[in-house]
């Protein structure tokens, strides 16, 4: 079980669903190119990628713990969804994240509020779970924060296209029929210790999460990044990103601000222990293990 990581009165718990090799990197980064992965393979491997040059991705969520609240960040891909295009999330029916859960200490009924980076299938799947044939809140408790334009924008590509975005019907929509879903500004101070900060590009209104005051902080990054290769290198844009041109901007903005400082970076896809500290490292930066 990963250890707890305590950030002034605060405590940070990761919950692992899936740990994999999953992606094929130059799928996953369409403009690299087969020379410049090449030249950066001596320092992926075999940490970050695999020996078939896929990507060693974790799928997880993050429970911080404040004197007054239990809020968790990304609930993952969740049990009994059709994700036709993903093989390796299609109809999971895995006991492993809710046996992580409890491991860590947590009952479905402790989460207070689950706020979501963004409405990506791995970061809503929680969200909801399937009873008697319909999609309900997993968490019976909890508060669901999602940004505004985020929510507005998968709504309508929901209605548009429901077959491109099955994880809007089954895993945002109930929520929001349920009037469990508190609709936000990505740039929203949630109380004295946590806030969410604009990240956008990946898509279109994500947000990372901060923890803390600065001398003892963590962001909670969702995915403005997915790989460390992202921050040697922050225009490297990714398959699915909305914008990657604002993504590149979002990195630069969010590194060239905590790098060679104590912020901790908690990040969503980097393989275990998936947290760091940003340093400069040439004209980009570099993730040091922490
Ligand atoms: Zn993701």
């Amino acid at each position: 079980m990963p250890a707890p990581i305590q950030i002034g009165n605060a405590v940070i718990h990761r919950i692992v669903e899936q740990e994999a090799p999953l992606f094929d990197a130059m799928t996953f980064f369409p403009t690299m190119t087969k020379e410049f992965l090449d030249e950066n393979r001596g320092w992926l491997q075999p940490r970050f990628i695999d020996a078939e040059d896929k990507l060693i991705l974790c799928i997880q969520s993050y429970i911080v713990r404040t004197p007054h609240h239990t809020i968790m960040i990304d609930s993952c891909v969740g049990n009994h969804k059709p994700r036709p295009t993903r093989s390796f999330w299609h109809m999971m029916n895995s006991d492993r994240y809710e046996k992580n859960l409890a491991a860590a200490g947590f009952s479905m009924n402790d989460i207070d509020f689950v706020m979501c980076t963004h409405l990506h299938p791995d970061h809503v799947g929680w969200n909801t779970r399937l009873e008697n044939g319909r999609w309900v809140p997993t968490f019976p408790r909890a508060r669901y924060l999602f940004a505004d334009r985020e929510l507005a924008f998968w709504s309508k590509r929901q209605q548009d296209e429901p077959a491109a975005c099955p994880w809007i019907t089954d895993s945002v929509l109930p929520i929001v029929a349920a009037n469990r879903a508190d609709i936000v500004k990505s740039a929203h101070a949630f109380n004295d210790l946590v806030a969410l900060i604009p990240t956008p590009g990946h898509t279109i209104d994500h947000f990372s999460v901060q923890v803390g005051k600065a001398g003892a902080d963590a962001i909670i990054t969702g995915d403005m990044i997915h790989s460390p290769l992202q921050a040697r290198y922050p225009e490297l844009g990714m398959v699915a990103d909305y914008d990657s041109k604002i993504a590149g901007q979002s990195r630069r903005d969010l590194f060239g601000r905590v790098c060679d400082t104590s912020t901790l970076m908690c990040t969503a896809h980097f393989p275990s222990p998936s947290t760091g500290r940003v340093v400069r490292h040439r004209d980009g930066f570099d993730f040091i293990d922490a």
